[in-house]
């Protein structure tokens, strides 16, 4: 049985093969379908043909890559769950995890490539060295020696609860250098949310480990780096994989550590093809493999996944604590600025703005986080009421002053800002609220005056999606940021990822609001971990803000300032906001107390999109599919943003207390939603999927 579905078939998409040598479970083939050569991979080897069938009607087995080993049980385990428990079929998501340029070789071409790759380094740019352990280490904190040593004792996954600052890089440096050097085969996977954000991580594991030794795999490598870098972690040459989540499915084959750093970001759910969550394929792979032998898994934040703190406080995680930052840094004091006691319509309120001008003027750097970019979410003819909205999506079509477009962050589409409005000719036309740029405009006006110790003007600077849009800008960016040439940084979420920043000692957050009061549940555990984390960019240098005599401060901007979210914020007390957050959730059976699915649909209308959805709910109670009677089904209901680029999307809300019964139920469902998708009612409709554990509804 070999797996070869070049498209999503449906369901029975592995085929059978004949070949006249005995191959082994794993190897990649190429074989014939239809009048096409694909890449497959061999599944199952059967002496006999299959019931039905007889050898001689058997298409061939064209090659086999006998260059290549043969992709192990465990890693074919991993793909099978991952394509059960995320309903899809296994042909889709096992080829997916291969390099895409693999499929264009033939046996022979691989052969070179893979001589191609003695000797090369992987993920720096230089000539990389086997590791020597020679590179400069620091004496560990007791917290993190505490750390280390309880990770050579567990056998859990573990979740490492640290502090902003508190070293947890170091901890999955030195876990990762105590296995490479006990086991001189050993391979480790570190998961990171977004590689490019984050270029000083891979900077750290290039530096301690050598270039040679690790391998990168995330979307930004070109179609060769990726087959480069994949056939270093299969070949086992490479010790260290870092990656984003797609790297969960790579090949490695003595795999006995994963890391998942920044566990609670959001972006390790995939969000379309097969929508696996590679935080939870990592505490189900280290299982796997530590059948063969011990795998440890890793899962590091300083705000965890409320499924992960219930993980632990349930105890199946075990909870490692690193409570302080290093060298006695001191985490930032929360100031509440009640916008209630401001001038009207103040984007920065007078004493931020007095505050940012402060820290300037001493040397030091400010981020101010505002979640949204462009100049503002909306432009309006006050006349008439003619919104920007895009011709597309039910959605407002964002202002950016740049260029003098209206763009839809979710279609794309983008159109010149009309000179007059549309539909009455009124002159006036206005935008309405905030963006990064409007912020990043304003501060600039308002902090003319403003200057720093050597008497130049204060340089402010935006970092989100547009800004960083051109090859190289990220990075400068980042790197301008880091040697001190911005002293104010403006920017969206992207602003509070991981980075190592030495001279920011204030953050401020302006519209947080929205977070309070979202209709989303999960909306205060994120507006909690982006806080916390953009906080947590302030006050990293113990040594620079004693010499500053800095305040560390975390300012935000409220209506609320009396919300108790913020009280938890202001003693950083993450373990009582995520309690009262699992109280809320338990009396409401809401995750990680009960556990759900969604079916999406997609159609030129919002009717048809909903009536499949019914018909899809009727055929499972026809069929009365295992699990219904432990299931809740909810009404069929449109997005939140329920057409973009012209379709409509809806879908239907599934959840249960237990996890079996809704497996048990979305497995037997699968058949039928194929089969209904070709009757009348699947007539119009565009696309189905189904997200299991969704993380946004
Ligand atoms: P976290 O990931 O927990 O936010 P990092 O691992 O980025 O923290 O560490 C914060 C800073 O402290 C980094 O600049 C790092 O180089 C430094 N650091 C980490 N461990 C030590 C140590 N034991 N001694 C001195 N500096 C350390
Ligand atoms: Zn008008
Ligand atoms: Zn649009």
């Amino acid at each position: 049985m070999v797996l070869a579905t070049p498209a999503h078939s449906g369901l029975g998409d592995s085929l059978s093969y004949w070949s006249p040598e005995l191959l082994q479970e794993g190897a990649l083939v190429r074989v014939p379908l239809g009048t096409r050569e694909l890449l497959g991979i061999v599944w199952r080897v059967r002496l006999q043909p299959p019931d039905g069938l007889v050898a001689g009607s058997l298409r061939p087995v064209l090659e086999a890559f006998a260059a290549l080993p043969p992709l192990s049980a465990n890693w074919r385990a991993l793909l099978e769950f991952a394509a059960r428990y995320y309903q899809r079929a296994l042909g889709e998501v096992a080829l997916a995890a291969l390099p895409p340029q693999l499929r264009e070789l033939d046996a022979s071409a691989l052969q070179r490539r893979l001589k191609k790759l003695e000797g090369v380094a992987f993920a720096g740019a230089g000539e990389g060295e086997a590791p020597s352990w020679a590179a400069p280490m620091p004496d560990l904190s007791p917290e993190q020696a505490a750390v280390l040593a309880a990770l050579e004792q567990g056998t859990q996954p573990v979740l490492l609860f640290g502090a902003t600052g508190s070293g947890k890089t170091e901890v999955y440096l030195r876990a990762a250098q105590t296995l490479l050097q006990r086991d001189p085969q050993a391979q480790a996977l570190v998961l990171v949310p977004e590689i490019n954000l984050t270029p000083q991580l891979e900077a750290r594991f290039c530096e301690r480990f050598g270039a040679h030794t690790v391998a990168s795999l995330h979307s930004g490598l070109t179609p060769a780096q990726r087959l480069r870098h994949w056939l270093a972690a299969h070949s086992g040459q490479a010790r260290i994989v870092l990656g984003t989540r797609m790297a969960i499915f790579a090949s490695l084959p003595r795999l006995r550590l994963i890391v998942v750093d920044e566990e609670h970001d959001p972006s390790y759910k995939s969000q379309d093809g097969a929508r696996y969550s590679a935080r939870d394929l990592a505490v189900y792979r280290a299982q796997l493999e530590s059948r063969t032998a011990r795998c440890q898994v890793i899962l590091g934040s300083a705000t965890p996944a409320l499924e992960s703190w219930h993980a632990a406080e349930q105890g199946r995680y075990q909870r490692l604590h690193m409570p302080g930052r290093i060298a006695g840094a001191v985490l930032p004091r929360l100031r509440l600025l009640d916008l209630n006691q401001q001038p009207k319509q103040c984007l920065i309120a007078p004493p931020l703005l007095a505050a940012l001008a402060e820290r300037a003027a001493r040397g030091e750097q400010s981020l101010v986080l505002l979640n949204r970019r462009g100049y503002a979410p909306v432009l309006a003819c006050h006349a008439c009421g003619w919104k920007s909205d895009c011709p597309h999506c039910s959605a407002h079509a964002v202002f950016h002053k740049i260029d003098r477009s209206l763009r839809c962050h979710h279609c794309g589409h983008a159109s010149r800002v009309p000179r007059a409005c549309p539909e009455c000719g009124n002159l006036d036309i206005a935008p309405v609220g905030r963006g990064t740029e409007q912020v990043e405009e304003h501060l600039g006006e308002l902090l003319a005056e403003a200057r720093r110790p050597d008497g130049g003007p204060v340089r402010v600077a935006r970092l989100d999606a547009d800004s960083t849009r051109a090859k190289g800008s990220l990075h400068q960016r980042l790197s301008q940021m880091h040697e001190g040439e911005v002293d104010v940084l403006v920017g969206t979420q992207m602003v509070a990822k991981g980075h190592d920043f030495r001279r920011i000692t204030l953050v401020a957050g302006l519209n947080v609001d929205s977070g309070l009061f979202s209709s989303d549940y999960r909306a205060p555990e994120r507006l909690f971990a982006l806080l916390l984390q953009a906080a947590g960019r302030a006050g990293r240098d113990a040594a620079f803000v004693a010499a500053q005599q800095a305040a560390v401060e975390l300012w935000v901007q409220t209506w609320y300032p009396q919300h108790p979210l913020f009280a938890a914020l202001a003693r950083h007390d993450y373990p009582a906001f995520a309690a009262q957050q699992l109280r809320e959730r338990a009396s409401a059976q809401m995750p990680p107390f009960s556990f759900q699915a969604l079916l999406r649909a997609e159609a030129r209308s919002q009717a048809t999109a909903q009536a499949w959805l019914q018909a899809a709910h009727a055929a499972a109670q026809a069929a009365g599919l295992p699990g219904l009677a432990q299931l809740t089904l909810y009404p069929p209901l449109p997005l939140t943003v329920q057409r973009v680029a012209g379709v409509e999307r809806a879908q239907m809300l599934l959840e249960s207390p237990s996890r079996p019964a809704l497996q048990a139920f979305l497995n037997a469902w699968q058949p039928l939603l194929h089969a209904l998708r070709r009757q009348p009612a699947g007539r119009g409709l565009l696309r189905w999927a189904i997200d299991v554990d969704p993380v946004s509804l």
